[in-house]
């Protein structure tokens, strides 16, 4: 695979002999499930694969056990049931652990655990004494460049700010060329302003080296951005493994519809193959098959408002985003429904409104499962 070529599109070329073969499988989870109580599991029954060079997101909420899952490819934690095979090796079952550092993996952990006694050079030359000294030197030397840390390789890491310390923790797990790198929460301790530049940095870093990467947050946005699928964690289950688009167009359970962005959630019934609902009539875009009462899920990108004298429908709020004015609508019934509108449309609270609304998003959930309206 061509640096830089964006791996979610697998598809072959057309008409063409030289199919791209799919890349390797690096790391597999079957029904894994890790307890630090017995009885109480913090993940249970996860299964997921990633390939070569792929970036895996892990998104949760706090405590759904995206750590301890990170843990467990690492060899840090035993797993009660299922496997974990890295490169095609068994490394995980009951009973068995093949210890961290016969694994291969990196690890950039949450506060980066660099050595405070030891240079910049010499923190990412740690990992290297197995290497003679002037192979060692030389990936040093590759490692500094790659991340952007030429002049700096004599400071310690007191002498760095966040972002440049995050570098060498970069830097320090990727000169060991590991089969997959493992990154928990990796931006959580710079300052927000950093954030943004350092998640460009890092996905660009990345996609250059073809570094097969597990990266575990709790924002959406973040996943979205740099993930090639992403792996929802839920109270220690995975609710769904899939490409970001795929995770916001058509999440498959309500906690999902909710987590990864804003989601109404409009009673309706089926009909005729059709959905009728408060604020209009959807295709059963889905393909939904379950009991008649349902809840859609809508999304506030396909709701636009009109104001309209002779409609029932009122703005109740209005938030500002600078890039856009997200209304809350009230319905007749008590529902409410959000609309995200250009910067520049701002109408008085109380505003009467039609709702048009684009039905792209729109996903159907049995009615007993989804959260009520206002959840
Ligand atoms: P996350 O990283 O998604 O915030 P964790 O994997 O850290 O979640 O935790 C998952 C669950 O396991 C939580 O309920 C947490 O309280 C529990 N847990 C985590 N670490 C330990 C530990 N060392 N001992 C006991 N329980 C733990
Ligand atoms: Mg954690």
């Amino acid at each position: 695979m061509s640096q830089g070529q964006r791996k979610r599109t697998g598809a072959a070329p057309a008409g063409g002999q030289t199919r791209t073969p799919e890349p390797r499988t690096v790391l597999e989870l079957r029904k894994v499930t890790c307890a630090y109580e017995a009885g109480r599991p913090a993940i249970l029954d996860i299964s997921f694969s990633v390939r070569e060079g792929e970036t895996l997101c892990l998104l949760g909420p706090s405590g759904c056990g995206k750590t301890t899952a990170l843990r467990a490819i690492a060899g840090f934690e035993p797993v009660v049931t299922g496997e974990i095979h890295l490169e095609s090796r068994l490394v995980s079952t009951p009973g068995m652990l093949v210890p961290t550092e016969r694994r291969r993996v990196g690890m950039v952990f949450q506060d980066y655990a660099l050595f405070p006694h030891l240079r910049v050079a010499e923190n990412i030359a740690f990992g290297l004494r197995h290497l003679p000294s002037d192979q060692r030197a030389a990936q040093v030397q590759t490692m500094l460049a790659l991340t952007s840390l030429r002049g700096f390789e004599r400071r310690y890491p007191h002498e760095l700010s966040g972002g440049q310390q995050q570098r060498v923790a970069l830097a320090r797990a990727l000169a060991q060329k590991p089969v997959v790198l493992l990154l928990d929460e990796p931006f959580s301790n710079l300052d927000p302003d950093m954030t943004g530049k350092m998640r460009e940095e890092l996905h660009a870093l990345l996609r250059r080296t073809g570094t097969t990467s597990i990266l575990v947050t709790h924002d959406h946005e973040e996943a979205f951005a740099i993930a090639d699928r992403v792996a929802v964690l839920n109270n220690g289950r995975l609710e769904q493994f899939d490409t970001p688009e795929a995770i916001y167009h058509t999440p498959s359970t309500p906690f999902v519809a909710d987590f990864v962005g804003q989601a109404d959630f409009i009673p309706g019934t089926i009909q005729n193959g059709k959905v009728s609902t408060e604020i209009g009539e959807f295709p059963n875009q889905g393909g939904y098959q379950g009991s008649p009462s349902v809840m859609v899920m809508i999304r506030p990108d396909d709701v636009h408002i009109v104001p309209s004298a002779h409609c029932p429908a009122r703005i109740v709020a209005r938030q500002f985003r600078g890039s856009e004015n997200l209304y809350t609508i009230g319905l007749p019934s008590g529902h409410i429904v959000h609309s995200s509108e250009a910067s520049t449309n701002v109408y008085p609270l109380g505003t009467p409104v039609e709702l048009q609304v684009i039905a792209t998003h729109t996903v159907l959930f049995a009615r007993d499962s989804a959260p009520g309206p206002d959840a």
